[in-house]
């Protein structure tokens, strides 16, 4: 299955957190979108890796993504080593993306800026010929394949983007979506301990940066993302 965008979380709903408005945006528009968790979040204070698991599948619904995968790694622990690079370099060939959307290049978890190194590195090797990779199901070799894209959306720390989407319309579906992991989100009546992302203060900042942002660019809501390279349009009238 080829995709339009293949989105990256060190954890279970960092993707949903950083670019569920825009991805459910994109799917409208009829792109064909997946995301790839690198860990199960079997860190995390609340809830465990079988709810997390089950609360991701449900969120993927809401977004409408083609498909979600999880690599498996180690919450907190992961590397940017080769042999990590490689598995994520298996799920690039595999879905063969245009653009890839990665984790904040820096933030408060330390799993998040390492993600963000570790898929975009990735990205890079995955064009590398004479780097060979085979099929998880099957005994095939897998073409090179480089996105022409890697955005990193933002996330707990107050990043200034170099470009932001105008997501307005599609809130509704992104707080859906971060609502189904129900573990995780604010919830009066949960007994779990309370975490930095379980306060209602929490939910209300993940709705008031997209209004910031969209206020920004005169419109009710929108995500930011950085990139590394220059944002380029063709005229200058391209600018929304
Ligand atoms: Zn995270």
């Amino acid at each position: 299955m080829k995709l339009d965008i293949l989105a990256f979380g060190a954890h279970p709903d960092d993707v949903e957190l950083g670019a569920g408005a825009t991805i459910a945006k994109e799917i409208a528009n009829g792109k064909k979108v997946g995301i790839v968790d690198l860990t199960k979040g079997e860190l995390g204070t609340r809830g465990s890796a079988e709810i997390r698991s089950r609360e991701a599948a449900a969120s993927a619904e809401v977004l409408g993504v083609s498909v979600r995968e999880n690599l498996g790694f180690a919450d907190g622990f992961f590397k940017n080593d080769q042999n990590h690079q490689i598995e994520v370099i298996k799920m690039i060939r595999k879905y063969r993306p245009e653009i890839v959307l990665c984790n904040s290049i820096e933030d408060r978890h330390i799993d998040h800026g390492r993600g963000s190194n570790l898929v975009s590195d990735a990205s890079f090797l995955s064009g590398l010929v004479k780097i060979e990779t085979k099929f998880k199901e099957e005994d095939v070799f897998q073409e090179p394949w480089r996105p022409k894209w890697v955005y990193h959306y933002i996330q707990w720390k107050n990043i200034d983007p170099d470009f932001v989407v105008d997501v307005s319309g599609f809130m509704k579906t992104k707080m859906k979506a971060i609502m189904a992991y129900t573990s995780q989100f604010h919830d009066p009546n949960s007994e779990e301990p309370e975490t930095p992302i379980s306060s209602k203060n929490f939910i209300d900042s993940v709705n008031y940066r997209a209004r910031d942002l969209g206020r920004l660019i005169n419109t009710e809501f929108a995500e930011g993302f950085t990139t590394e390279r220059h944002v380029a349009v063709r005229s200058l009238g391209d600018l929304i």
